[in-house]
């Protein structure tokens, strides 16, 4: 068993809970905005907050952070809540929306405007930018900046009833123009958008920006650590200056490095991008890193906590190879997945010294890791199909297949010799290997102790199960998709050959009928998983990863 990697964050907590800044309490929140499906960064942030509040013996919030109503909807607020579930973590009652609180942040704004922290800016939201300044210049002072406290007030009273268009007024903080920190000159604390919210309909016109609401949700619930990824680290002063200026409850903010993996994309923009331009069949393309993408490809929610485990956090950004998920996911299914036969590139086998009406029953262990998943009956005849690959008529030395002449153990069944094969005419191709069998070597090993090396695995064709096998491989063909050029597109990159479909592969028949979501280790082919598009007269299986594990530390 590996050791969990260090956690900054439980030393700061720690450190907390020896100071008793905030009692004994331990409280975090899982934030997310509800404009989009989680993906696996997501996932990272939800095992390592619901997982301290575990650890701790506190408390987790699910809180929507919904305060833009241009993009957010019901339809990702219970897709957010099942995905959360689905990972094996649970918020109990502690499901909070940052829009039922449009009400008291209206109440803390006006507090500021009469503490004179806060005014009413009419420039347009292009002169709000050029007069923000850059890096090295200081920002120029708005000139409506000193109005008085009762034009303020009145003012963002009108905002609030309607009585401006959009873009005329914003409401921002009355920090310092000139502050290093960009966030700190005077940000933005509300605009006037007409757009009906997905939750408050049209009782508001005037909404409040992530810097103002966050800050405010985290005190009014009561969290003790609020953590956050890097990209905010700038903005935590101004998350510190609205709290320390109300005079509230003041949690702290911590931040960590966001998740990134090789040969994926974990933006919102550029996945809704693939979504939208067909590059994939939907959110739950079986390539998408979103958690209904990993989830229907096969991927367990074991196996994705722990990959989050495994990461750690850090406070520097980093790629992680995508093949720490794929052997996290390889562990935990090579400890549970049953085993089955499916060949997926079919070559017909017959076995002539074998009686043609005859069929037999032999038995094959479900999970060589684990013996209390017992045996099963897989059915045996004179036709068999086995995999191209494990024949060659004119093999390289060590090579332990099929080959005229040679012999080889069927999984489970018989040796059997090929001693002749059939070929397409016209394309000289071998269609049929025929072979012969040694009856005295049932369950696969000879009372006379000759050695065979190779094994392969088969299926009976009387018996067989026609299925689809989806293969995957990455979307991409470039490891490090974060750190593109500006001018570089993206598109360039997406893998053409991501998808192949094959059909027919033959499944022993003990697979019939598997409901979605069923698991199971194809016999030196790789883990599968029942996609949701099978129907009864034509499944189709995905493949999660091959068994050949590319991941080394
Ligand atoms: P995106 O860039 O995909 O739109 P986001 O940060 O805007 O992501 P939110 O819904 O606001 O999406 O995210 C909810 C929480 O998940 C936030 O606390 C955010 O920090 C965290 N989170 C998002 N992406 C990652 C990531 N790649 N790694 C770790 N945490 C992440
Ligand atoms: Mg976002
Ligand atoms: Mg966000």
């Amino acid at each position: 068993r590996f050791t969990p990697p260090p956690n900054f964050i439980k030393d700061i907590i720690d450190e907390d809970l020896k100071t008793g800044k905030f009692g004994n309490r331990v409280h975090t929140r899982f934030p997310p905005e509800p404009n989009g499906y989680l993906h696996i960064g997501h996932a990272k942030s939800i095992c390592l907050n619901f997982g301290l509040a575990e650890e701790y013996g506190g408390k987790c919030n699910l809180r929507f952070d919904d305060t833009n109503p241009e993009t957010e909807s019901e339809e990702y607020v219970k897709a957010i809540q099942e995905d959360v579930r689905w990972l094996g973590f649970d918020w109990e009652d502690r499901m909070y929306f940052a829009s039922d609180y449009f009400e008291r942040l209206y109440e803390y704004a006006v507090e500021l405007i009469k503490k004179g922290k806060a005014y009413v800016d009419s420039l347009s939201p292009e002169e709000i930018r050029e007069y923000r300044g850059t890096l090295t210049e200081p920002g120029k002072e708005s000139p409506y900046r000193n109005r008085s406290v009762e034009e303020n007030l009145e003012l963002f009273e009108r905002m609030k009833r309607g009585e401006f268009p959009e873009g005329s007024h914003v409401l921002r903080a009355k920090i310092d123009m000139a502050h290093p920190n960009l966030n700190m000159r005077d940000p933005v604390m509300y605009r006037i958008k007409y757009t009906p919210h997905y939750r408050r309909g049209t009782d508001w016109c005037i909404y409040p920006t992530y810097d103002f609401t966050h800050c405010l949700s985290d005190s009014i619930e009561g969290i003790t650590h609020s953590i956050c990824t890097l990209e905010f680290e700038d903005h935590r002063p101004l998350y510190d200056w609205f709290l320390d200026e109300l005079g509230v409850y003041h949690p702290r903010q911590i931040e960590f490095a966001r998740l990134n993996l090789t040969y994926t994309v974990l933006s919102k923009r550029y996945l809704s991008i693939l979504v939208k331009e067909g590059y994939v069949s939907g959110w739950d393309d079986p390539r998408m890193p979103t958690i209904r993408g990993l989830r229907r490809r096969g991927y367990t929610p074991e196996a994705i906590r722990d990959f989050c485990e495994r990461i750690g956090v850090a406070k520097r950004n980093s790629l992680v190879d995508i093949a720490l998920l794929e052997h996290c996911v390889r562990e935990d299914l090579n400890k549970r997945a049953p085993r089955a036969m499916v060949v997926i590139n079919p070559l017909k086998l017959t076995i002539i010294n074998y009686p043609e009406d005859k069929e037999e029953y032999l038995e094959a262990v479900n999970n060589p890791e684990d013996p209390a998943m017992g045996t099963r009956m897989v059915p045996f005849s004179r036709e068999l199909y086995i995999e191209k690959d494990d024949f060659m008529e004119n093999p390289p030395k060590k090579y332990y297949r099929l080959a005229p002449g040679a012999e080889v153990r069927l999984r489970y069944g018989y040796y059997v010799r090929c001693v002749d094969v059939k070929k397409d005419p016209a394309t000289g191709e071998v269609v049929e290997v025929l072979c012969t069998y040694d009856p005295e070597t049932r369950g696969g090993w000879s009372p006379d102790g000759r050695k065979v090396k190779g094994t392969i695995h088969w299926v009976s064709v009387r018996h067989a199960v026609p299925v689809e096998v989806r293969l995957y491989e990455h979307l991409f063909t470039k490891a490090d998709m974060v750190n593109l050029e500006e001018d570089d597109d993206f598109r360039k990159y997406i893998n053409p050959d991501s998808l192949k479909v094959l059909y027919p592969c033959y499944a022993e028949p003990g697979l019939r009928g598997a409901p979605p979501e069923s698991r199971y280790q194809f016999e030196r082919v790789g883990y599968f998983c029942v996609d949701p598009d099978s129907r009864e007269e034509r499944m189709v299986f995905n493949r999660i990863v091959t068994l050949k594990d590319t991941w080394s530390k």
